[in-house]
């Protein structure tokens, strides 16, 4: 018997911050069946892998997990197995035949089946609960959160883009958004329990449309931010197609709405865009950088760049490098093309490149943005930034880590100070990923 008992689970996250949210309502369903959450894998009875299918290595690191939890299965008999997420709902009943050791699949839409699921499999029997829900948004389940100090709050589920190189719309399914009032009631919550920072998820964040009364996103941001005014708002990811200059502007008004926005561009050709289908041109998206660079003095941008997607030529390439250069992103995701079975691209697209190909266009993209965000990262040296303290630094325990309301890591002294702190940091040195520095407590008397 493993330490913690047959309804104890242990859940392995991948993915993005979705699937760490989503993780938090799994717990919750768990838990008011009377499961109880393990401290680690081997405290477990129970262990679900919530997946996600959007990269490669995604899917490569979950398989290696499953022939790690095969060996395990075999020293310890009555070890539950289940595979919750995006990676089922793609691959559906064919990950029985792939990986013996999985003992029942879920969906995103269909945790609350989990508890059922995991009783079928105690008397033996594989199931799998892959249905869409359109009308699933996971209202009524307060989700357990990792830390005291960063919640997560998803305010939409899906999307009805069809970006060609992307599973989600089949692994997530429709868009859907959460009420208002619930998301309002869920964000009051936090702030009596004390939460520094909220961040609304969505897929497709900023397509959120309340059902029938139609709010857009810009309401919702506003009204959040005006019912936690303590706490800093994120959000994340956008799509530049939905970005308005209503959006923009309660950015801009707010001061507790972070100056960040992550706005993937994915390439700045406009002929690749097309063959993406991203709904936008590269006009388009540099009009909408122009917009926010305007009305949000000091907000930092982020991307997501794929090189080497199906019919890239050199000048495609080229006119990713010549973005990068004039936007200067504070920081990019960036990847290699990989076909992903059943996407659009993978039905109409020939995925026409050599990998050496794209692996050289990528390493040229990576060194030009890291070679910018070393450069801007340097320019803050000398500045005082606000800083929310988090957690103790990787490196030494006399040091903690927190973010800039620009999602810059900061490094500094700890000295008195402690996780949930805002204070200001005076930067003495920096990486092309960290700033460091002192704590300064005259900007900090001044303010
Ligand atoms: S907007 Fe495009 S990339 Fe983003 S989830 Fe939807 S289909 Fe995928």
């Amino acid at each position: 018997m493993r330490t913690g008992g047959s309804k104890a689970f242990f859940i392995h996250t991948f993915g993005c911050q979705m699937n760490q949210a989503d993780s938090g309502i799994i717990t919750a369903i768990l838990q008011q069946e009377g499961y109880s959450a393990a401290e680690s894998e081997v405290d477990a009875g129970i262990i679900l892998l919530n997946t996600c299918a959007v990269r490669e290595n995604a899917v490569d690191r979950i398989e290696h997990y499953l022939q790690h939890l095969h060996g395990l299965k075999k020293r310890h008999k009555g070890l539950i197995v289940g595979l919750a997420g995006c990676v089922p709902q793609f691959q559906k009943e064919e990950m029985f035949s792939m990986f013996p050791v999985i003992d029942f699949l879920a969906g995103p839409d269909t945790y609350r089946t989990l508890p059922l699921l995991i009783e079928q499999a105690r008397i033996g029997l594989r199931s799998s609960s892959l249905d869409f829900n359109p009308l699933e948004t996971y209202e009524g389940i307060d989700p357990v959160r990792q830390g005291p100090l960063s919640a997560f709050v998803p305010v939409m589920r899906g999307c009805n883009n069809m970006c060609a190189f992307c599973v989600v719309p089949f692994t997530r399914g429709r868009e859907r958004s959460h009420p208002l009032s619930s998301v309002i009631s869920e964000v009051r919550q936090l702030v009596e329990s004390g939460y520094r920072e909220i961040t609304l998820l969505g897929q497709n964040v900023n397509s959120y449309c309340e059902p029938e009364k139609g709010t857009d996103f810009a309401t919702l941001l506003d009204a959040v931010s005006r019912e936690a005014p303590d706490a800093r708002i994120r959000f994340t990811t956008s799509h530049p197609k939905d970005i308005s200059e209503a959006l923009v502007r309660v950015i801009a008004d707010r001061p507790n709405i972070c100056n960040h926005i992550h706005l993937p561009v994915q390439s700045g050709s406009s002929k690749m865009l097309g063959l993406m289908n991203r709904g936008h041109t590269i006009e388009e998206y540099r009009q909408k950088i122009a917009l926010i660079r305007e009305k949000i003095p000091g907000v930092a941008i982020t991307t997501d760049i794929i090189a080497g997607f199906c019919g890239e030529e050199e000048s495609d390439h080229q006119a990713t490098l010549d973005l990068l250069t004039d936007v200067r992103f504070d920081l990019a995701y960036m990847f290699y093309y990989s076909e992903r079975p059943g996407t659009l691209a993978a039905r109409t697209l020939e995925d026409d490149l050599p990998e050496s190909l794209k692996k050289r266009r990528l390493q040229e993209i990576i060194d030009l943005q890291n070679s910018i965000s070393d450069k801007l990262y340097q320019e803050a040296v000398g500045t005082v930034v606000e800083v929310l303290a988090e957690s103790e630094s990787r490196r030494s325990a006399q040091q903690l880590m927190g973010r800039t309301d620009t999602n810059r890591v900061v490094v500094f002294d700890r000295e008195h100070y402690k996780a949930g702190d805002l204070l200001k940091v005076r930067i003495t040195s920096s990486t092309s990923a960290t700033l460091i520095g002192k704590p300064d407590q005259r900007a900090d008397a001044a303010s």
